[in-house]
């Protein structure tokens, strides 16, 4: 089996047999010829339902995921709300208590409508999961690390959990990529990736994940809602994801590598009254990471001493570190979740939320340093 790195290299990748190409080709058909009596003879019928430029990005994100089934999605929010939406009527979600803000959103604005229900526990509790599990806990809804607190969960235990409670497991592996985690490796049936982030890792274009350890009845009844409920990633984004995730490995080792040189000066810092990275030893969680993680990406969030306000001063300060949302480009960002979130958020007032890019870790340090100091 090749290496990670030459996975993401070169999985799902030949020369196109058409011309020899070795870049592939972007398919923009939305219809594809068939018999009279509609059989296929090259697989497609409707860019709806396939097209061969999904195709091939689901192939290569399947080798990467060690997953039997692999399904692209316009969104993130796309793939988590298809994977929930499949789930039957009256099954019971747990979500981790630090899941992506807009999951959390979701399940109390739309699962009452779907026929869900939901409780909310920190999974790093395994404990309070346990007891937390009911008979009709249908699926585990893990984040690791997780958005923007950089919690980092167990998956080989709460796998562990989830199955003995005839329950399954999904990972939004967002912040770790394949090349840092393999969930469905350490037992989880299905992991979730905003392509938006680092698989496209270039900020310009959107997409989710959804890879199966197994190809089974949850992944058909994805697969089925995708379909008929429309949610296919258009060729041109599919391109652009598989393009990226060429150069995954290389750009994740320089963004964990950029991300430690700035959580170490950090946890340093008198102003800093916390740093969340799963690298540092002092994260509450750094021994699970060590174990399930092959590095620490490059997300952090810090704590501000003095609150939200010298929170907002510093990230107002900041030049290289640009106040945007979203994560996982080529450069650095800056957040102050609790604004973002607005009056629901529970993350901690004085906390910025760091995506490191691919600059000099001296400049970005610099630049934070420029922006703690002068408070
Ligand atoms: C951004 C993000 C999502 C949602 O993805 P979109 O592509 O924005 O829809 C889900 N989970 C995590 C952890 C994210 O960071």
């Amino acid at each position: 089996m090749p290496r990670i790195e030459t996975l993401a290299a070169r999985a799902g990748s030949a020369p196109d047999p058409r011309s020899g190409a070795l870049s592939p080709p972007l398919q923009l058909a939305t219809t594809f010829e068939h018999t009279p009596d509609a059989q296929l003879p090259h697989g497609y019928l409707y860019q709806r339902y396939d097209n061969p430029t999904q195709h091939d990005t689901e192939a290569a994100l399947a080798a990467l995921d060690g997953a039997a089934r692999t399904l692209l999605f316009p969104t993130g929010m796309a793939a988590g709300a298809t994977a929930l939406q499949s789930l039957p009527r009256g099954s019971h979600v747990l979500l981790c208590d630090d899941s992506y803000f807009s999951f959390r959103v979701l399940a109390r604005q739309q699962f009452p409508r779907w026929g869900l229900e939901h409780d909310v526990v920190d999974f790093t509790d395994l404990d309070a999961v346990r007891a937390a599990l009911r008979p009709q806990t249908a699926l585990l809804w893990a984040e690791t690390p997780s958005n923007p607190l950089l919690k980092v969960s167990d998956i080989a235990a709460l796998a562990e959990i989830a199955h003995a409670g005839g329950a399954r497991l999904l990972v939004d592996g967002t912040f770790a990529p394949p090349v840092l985690q393999q969930p469905l490796a350490l037992g989880a049936d299905v992991v979730l990736h905003s392509a938006t982030k680092y698989l496209g890792g270039h900020g310009d274009v959107m997409g989710g994940v959804l890879s199966f350890r197994e190809d089974d009845a949850h992944a058909a009844a994805c697969h089925g809602l995708r379909l008929l409920g429309g949610a296919t990633a258009s060729p041109f984004a599919a391109w652009m994801i598989l393009r990226g995730v060429r150069t995954l490995a290389a750009r994740m080792a320089w963004h964990c590598r950029n991300a430690r040189v700035v959580a170490e000066f950090l946890e340093g810092h008198a102003r800093v009254a916390k740093v969340h990275f799963p690298g540092l030893a002092s994260h509450p969680q750094h021994a699970v990471a060590a174990r399930q993680m092959r590095d620490y990406g490059g997300m952090l969030s810090l704590e501000v001493a003095g609150g939200r306000d010298a929170a907002l001063a510093v990230a107002g300060r900041l030049r290289l570190f640009t106040n945007a949302t979203s994560l996982g480009s080529t450069e650095s960002l800056v957040e102050h979740r609790a604004s973002v979130e607005g009056p629901a958020s529970t993350t901690p007032p004085g906390l910025l939320r760091l995506s490191v890019g691919l600059e000099h870790a001296d400049d970005l340090v610099a630049d934070l340093a420029r922006a703690l100091g002068a408070g």
